[in-house]
């Protein structure tokens, strides 16, 4: 017991002081993109060409965070002439085609919704459904629960069942094998529910965008009210879209 107690003392208080100050990110972390439209054509072809993703049109130069994978390989071509991340993790919208971007976001405080604010700012329960993922989009939700980030101390939980369930929160490609699953997931929770998008293969299907397996984009089946992009998101940016769409 005194051992318990002194190590507590020692170790102190653990807990990030997010949303009040924002933790510094990895130096490596690549967060929301800066575009340099002027930059050089042949430059922003190569970038275009070598992108997996597709995630850059050419025309308009803006890269749709919601197919990017944030590898980096736009950033390392163009030694950050034409593309830049930022260290930037505040990249949830409310809407999908505010992922299109040279760099600028809304607000999504703006675009959150004031009923979802009143039914659940105080009291979040979410049912998570990994449909398909490769597991980094759900432990990165996973880890929300520890002690630095201390979801639960926002009112904010992920529980077992459905039924218990204000919303889903769905990570993976949705591959055919489980959609039936997400789809009787989502039946199962009561009305009025929320529906949130989590990671690249979410959002357009990722990595494994034209496989004929996947769905490109849950808001293809289902009604989405918030997308967070990454590959996998950093669990600051799952922690800024559910405290600025909810709270
Ligand atoms: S970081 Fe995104 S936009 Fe750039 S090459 Fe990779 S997937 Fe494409
Ligand atoms: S978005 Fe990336 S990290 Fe998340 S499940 Fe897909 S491949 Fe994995």
């Amino acid at each position: 017991m005194f051992t318990t107690l002194k190590n507590r003392y020692e170790q102190g208080y653990k807990t990030c002081n997010y949303p009040q100050e924002k933790p510094a990110v990895f130096a490596r972390y690549r967060g929301r993109p800066i575009v340099q439209t002027d930059a050089d054509p042949d430059i922003i072809k190569a970038c275009v060409t070598a992108c997996p993703q597709n995630a850059i049109d050419i025309h308009t130069k803006k890269i749709d965070m919601g197919r990017c994978v944030f590898c980096g390989t736009c950033e390392q071509i163009s030694q950050g002439k034409f593309v830049r991340f930022t260290g930037d993790f505040e990249i949830a919208t409310a809407q999908k085609d505010h992922l299109i971007t040279h760099g600028d976001l809304p607000s999504l405080a703006e675009h959150s919704k004031q009923h979802f604010k009143r039914l659940f700012g105080r009291s979040l329960q979410l049912r998570q459904v990994s449909a398909g993922g490769c597991n980094a989009c759900e432990a990165d939700l996973n880890v929300l629960a520890t002690p630095f980030f201390d979801l639960a101390r926002f009112g904010i939980n992920f529980v077992a069942s459905p039924r218990h369930s204000d919303g889903i929160v769905v990570t993976g490609p949705v591959s055919k094998n489980m959609r039936t699953a997400l789809l009787k997931t989502y039946e199962a929770i009561p009305e009025p529910k929320v529906v949130i998008a989590v990671g690249s293969c979410t959002l357009s299907g990722g990595p494994f965008v034209g496989s004929p397996e996947v769905t490109e984009g849950l808001d293809t089946i289902l009604p989405v009210d918030l997308f967070i992009p990454g590959c996998p998101p950093h669990p600051l940016t799952n922690l800024h879209g559910l405290l600025t769409f909810f709270k």
